[in-house]
């Protein structure tokens, strides 16, 4: 494989949480308070997932920061869930309307949540499989559906809420059936008093990605997250990835431990005591179809590569 950087020298990463509900739905703070709080903690980039009900405005863009039009829709089976994520093409004449409520479907089968994907996607949105383990989603029924771009590995509120906020095992399935799908880490704050009475930012700040885009436009943000332009984060900073010199690289801030994650040799891990790893390299063992890359720091924070395909 020739050497490539996943991630141009000069080009800008914009921080973004893609999963946040306002009073919109069922989370506490009013989207205008949102906004002013994430811009305050350094982020360029909301999309509002009101449950059921579409956000497609411009009212909060401004120099410094945007919104992107999404959706949260949901399903339910039993004890088995699906929240199924929409984010908005902005330049499309498509898109749902801007507070337009969508009925919940009637659940007979799997193919009620293809067809929400399916309504989704001719919407011209990004789809999302959201939190399949705090869903208690069916492996089966995951690596089923098809259509969606990506799954989300890294859920901050489920994470803090239950310990069911880290979908790994689920990504992994995927790439192992050769499904070759992106990843995002969020929040999903709904900045509630449930598990700590006083404090409703609980689950705000903790998952989010950098997308790498000429300009904080909708469209340019919208056309990096199709192009996969972006990894997913909950501490860790990826500066790039890659191939050199015939060997995978990684760069990144200082990390207790970097994984190169390679179907289907499994790869290798890099440890270090000292949390001081910044780089690290790994020579291809031969036959490997897909590796991703995951960076771990001192606190146990990851950052997750999207995967890239060795064939
Ligand atoms: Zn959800
Ligand atoms: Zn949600």
């Amino acid at each position: 494989m020739k050497d490539f950087n996943f991630f141009e020298e000069n080009r800008m990463k914009y921080k973004a949480n893609l999963h946040a509900h306002s009073k919109q739905s069922d989370g506490l703070l009013t989207q205008e308070t949102m906004v002013e709080e994430y811009r305050k903690h350094g982020y360029s980039i909301l999309a509002f997932s009101e449950h059921e009900v579409y956000t497609n405005t411009t009212e909060y863009d401004r120099g410094d920061f945007i919104v992107l039009p999404g959706i949260e829709r949901s399903i339910m089976l039993d004890n088995e869930t699906f929240h199924i994520h929409g984010i908005g093409d902005p330049g499309s004449e498509s898109l749902y309307k801007h507070r337009e409520y969508i009925p919940v479907p009637e659940f007979t089968g799997i193919s009620d949540v293809q067809n929400i994907i399916n309504e989704l996607k001719g919407k011209d949105n990004l789809v999302a499989i959201n939190h399949p383990y705090w869903s208690c989603n069916r492996m089966s029924n995951v690596e089923s559906l098809r259509g969606y771009d990506w799954l989300e590995v890294y859920n901050h509120n489920c994470e803090v809420g239950n310990g069911t906020g880290n979908s790994e095992i689920y990504w992994d399935h995927l790439l192992w059936k050769n499904k070759r799908v992106n990843s995002i880490a969020t929040d999903d704050n709904h900045n509630s008093h449930r598990y700590m009475s006083g404090i409703n930012m609980w689950d705000s700040f903790g998952g989010w990605i950098m997308i790498e885009a000429d300009e904080l436009k909708p469209q340019a943000v919208f056309d990096s997250l199709k192009e996969g332009k972006f990894y997913a984060s909950s501490g860790p900073i990826i500066h790039n990835y890659g191939m050199r010199n015939g060997k995978l690289f990684v760069e990144c801030s200082p990390c207790a431990t970097i994984q190169f994650k390679c179907y289907p040799r499994r790869g290798y891990s890099f440890h270090s005591e000292a949390s001081d790893l910044t780089e690290a390299s790994y020579d291809l063992r031969g036959g490997e179809t897909s590796v991703r890359i995951i960076c771990i720091d001192e606190a146990g924070k990851k950052a997750w590569s999207n995967p890239f395909c060795l064939e």
